[in-house]
């Protein structure tokens, strides 16, 4: 007995000199890959690469490897101070086997990532989904740090969530919990890309606001957005922001309308979880402070008053980064 003690002793600390880990955040526009110091959370290099689903998921794996590797080779730490390499997809997870099931923002189908990724590093590998990562990420250095019960909610693309209970996350039965984006807010509504109607998704992600404002640009109205628009190149979070600050009506009525549907799906969640805190983020978040407080008052208003009268909201705090700590984060997951 006395042989294992000593033996998972010496194991642990073998673990824990491992001082780095690396951290991959596999999204539709870009590869954010990122060495990450375990003890601090800092960022000690990491690497920026667009993708292109048009491109197919071959060219996304070798723009994958070839950031690792160059990550790997610029920052100069021996590889036996890195414990291992943690990736995370936007898209639906084989956690236990490392498969992106699938990951439409990046064409990617059943595709095992960590049997690719194993020819090509000594590394252990392993893979989460993008809400998981930076869930993960707040969780340790961010806005979730002194809290064990909260929702992560991020709007983008589209708008995901990841839910902590008692430290861990929920995965659900198929490993797909969290998907707040496919609440349904308006049975009749506009079709979302998953084949139902009235998806939150529809009404109140990045995108959809984008084409709320273009579809009303197009019929002619008029707006302080096309100051900042440029032929071929779609609509900013920095372009709503600043059409905002200058009150336009168009930009303002569009946000407005986005920040009420995401606050009913924000008040279904208080009231089926009732979460301590819920954290927001992403490049809207971020960028337009007007969305947020929108979002939040309402999403208290809609709630029932219990949960409401205790809930927390805060901004996520560690912007493009919160995805790369949190998947150098991935080893110590417990599923
Ligand atoms: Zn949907």
């Amino acid at each position: 007995m006395k042989y294992f003690a000593n033996l998972k002793f010496f194991v642990y600390n073998l673990k824990y000199m491992k001082k780095y880990s690396v951290g991959v955040d596999l999204g539709g526009t870009k590869i954010l890959t990122a060495l990450v110091d375990k003890n601090s959370g800092e960022v000690i290099s990491h690497i920026k690469k667009k993708t292109k689903k048009q491109k197919g998921p071959e060219n996304i794996i070798k723009k994958l490897i070839e950031s690792i590797e160059e990550l790997l080779n610029e920052s100069q730490i021996p590889l036996e101070e890195i414990s291992s390499i943690g990736i995370g997809a936007a898209g639906q997870i084989d956690r236990e086997n490392g498969i992106i099931i699938g990951a439409p923002n990046l064409d990617c189908f059943n595709l095992n990532l960590k049997e690719i990724l194993t020819k090509h590093f000594t590394l252990p590998i392993f893979v989460g989904n993008d809400l998981e990562i930076a869930a993960i990420g707040e969780q340790k250095f961010g806005a979730g740090r002194d809290c064990d019960d909260f929702v992560c909610i991020f709007v983008g693309t589209g708008v995901g969530s990841a839910i902590i209970k008692n430290g861990r996350i929920i995965y659900g039965a198929t490993g797909t919990a969290g998907e707040i984006g496919h609440i349904i807010v308006d049975l009749n509504g506009r079709p979302c890309a998953c084949g139902a109607h009235g998806c939150l998704e529809a009404y109140a992600s990045r995108t959809a606001i984008e084409t709320r404002i273009e579809g009303a640009l197009k019929k002619g109205r008029k707006s302080a957005i096309q100051d900042y628009l440029e032929p071929g190149k779609s609509i900013t979070s920095s372009m709503i922001h600043k059409s905002i600050e200058r009150e336009d009506e168009l930009v303002v009525q569009c946000v407005t309308e986005a920040a009420e549907y995401l606050s009913g799906g924000i008040a279904s969640v208080i009231n089926l979880i009732n979460p301590k805190l819920i954290i927001l983020g992403g490049g809207l978040i971020e960028a337009v402070d007007y969305f947020y407080q929108k979002t939040i008052k309402k999403a208290r208003a809609k709630s029932l008053p219990v949960p409401a009268a205790k809930i927390e909201f805060k901004k996520a705090m560690l912007g493009d980064y919160s995805g790369v700590i949190g998947a150098a984060f991935l080893e110590e997951r417990k599923l």
